[in-house]
């Protein structure tokens, strides 16, 4: 009856999440986290793709940015978003062929990283992380990052909601980069979107008309 299954990260401390993945139907893995779908994304082949990672590529394939020779940089290296965008973007092939970098809290001197990139997504859930000038001038940039940094009282339902921003100053930053996605409203209701489809095909699967 179940067509899909995704883990809601992170979890109790006392829940291997390795246990977790292994115990996931690689067909029914739409948020594409078990060992298969990952290889098969390393290797280039077709399975099911991280939502958020795939949400992120696919933003940037539909507004018509060019992938093949850009330098791409990627802040964040885990293994439902930083890793997975990077392997997708590095691909042989179409929409993709960028020279992607990934950077994290060892690297040295992350503003130099981001200056030089032409396609900017950062993963690090660190709000105002990437300031506005370690973007270089008609960059596009991708800001996965999801931070609550207050409350406030919605105005449609008077109760108090989280506050919302992204690793990136919008504000300050879309008056540099060519293209820059909003926090909220960007990444998010794409993932949403690519969680729906890897559901509906692995309900296709399932039912034998895929
Ligand atoms: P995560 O597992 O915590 O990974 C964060 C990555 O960022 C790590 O690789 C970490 O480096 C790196 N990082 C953290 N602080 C850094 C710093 N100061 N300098 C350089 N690198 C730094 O988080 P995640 O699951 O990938 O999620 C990342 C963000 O995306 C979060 O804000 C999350 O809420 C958001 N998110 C949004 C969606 C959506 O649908 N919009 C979906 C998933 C996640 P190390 O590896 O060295 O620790």
């Amino acid at each position: 009856k179940v067509a899909g299954i995704i883990v809601q990260q992170p979890l109790p401390e006392c829940i291997p999440l390795r246990a977790v993945i292994d115990a996931i139907d690689p067909r029914k893995d739409i948020d594409g986290i078990h060992p298969l779908n990952a290889g098969l994304l390393a290797l280039g082949y077709e399975g099911y793709l991280p939502a958020t990672a795939h949400a992120s590529v696919e933003l940037l394939k539909r507004s018509g940015i060019e992938l093949a020779g850009k330098d791409a940089v990627v802040v964040g290296r885990s293994n439902i978003v930083g890793k997975p965008i990077a392997n997708m973007m590095v691909q042989k092939g179409p929409g993709a062929n960028s020279t992607v970098t990934v950077v994290h809290t060892r690297t040295k001197d992350l503003a130099a990283h981001c200056k030089r990139a032409d396609i900017l997504i950062v993963a690090a859930g660190v709000p105002g992380l990437v300031k506005p000038e370690w973007i270089k001038e008609g960059a596009c940039v991708i800001d996965v990052g999801v931070n609550r940094v207050g409350t406030k009282i919605s105005e449609k339902t008077g109760k108090k909601i989280a506050i919302l921003s992204g690793d990136v100053d919008f504000d300050a930053a879309k008056e540099i980069a060519g293209y820059i996605t909003p926090v909220p409203g960007g990444v998010g209701p794409m993932t949403i979107t690519m969680l729906m489809r890897n559901t509906l095909n692995s309900l296709k699967f399932k039912l034998g008309i895929a």
